[in-house]
């Protein structure tokens, strides 16, 4: 499986997204990373709030909860605009990672971090393959 992918990736397929093109997705991932690190750096929401009512325990517990839900959200797209942009540095981005070819032009201006075309997310989605979640070690496969 891993041998499969380091030799398709060694195929090199020369990457047709123009420069504006990547200047464009750049510019907006960019936004993205310093959006959310900016939420994740502060982290003010959870901080863990005592009440003598056990009830209001009970509601705290509960906004605790759903603000670190939406930290762990929030971290992990972070992971995911930050990859992109790796890529988008590699000379890799747009190209789906699972059979190299062009994420249409649409799904990136709708989720610009995407690391799958549509035919393979949704591949990815019916669990028909290991989805890299982490695709920083993509690029160590490259290198
Ligand atoms: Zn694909």
């Amino acid at each position: 499986m891993l041998e499969n992918v380091k030799m398709r990736a060694g195929t090199g397929r020369p990457h047709p997204m123009s420069k504006t093109e990547r200047k464009r997705h750049q510019t907006i991932l960019e936004s993205m990373e310093a959006d959310l690190a900016g939420r994740l750096g502060n982290r003010d929401g959870i901080a863990i709030e005592k009440s003598a009512d056990p009830l209001d325990e009970v509601q705290f517990a509960g906004e605790r909860e759903l603000a670190i839900r939406g930290l762990d959200r929030e971290s992990n797209m972070l992971r995911r605009v930050r990859a992109a942009l790796e890529r988008l540095g590699g000379g890799v981005y747009g190209a789906c990672l699972r059979c190299e070819e062009q994420i249409s032009p649409k799904r990136l201006a709708a989720a610009p971090w995407s690391v799958y075309c549509l035919k393979c997310q949704e591949a990815a989605d019916r669990h028909e393959f290991e989805v890299v979640e982490a695709p920083d070690s993509f690029l160590i496969d490259v290198a």
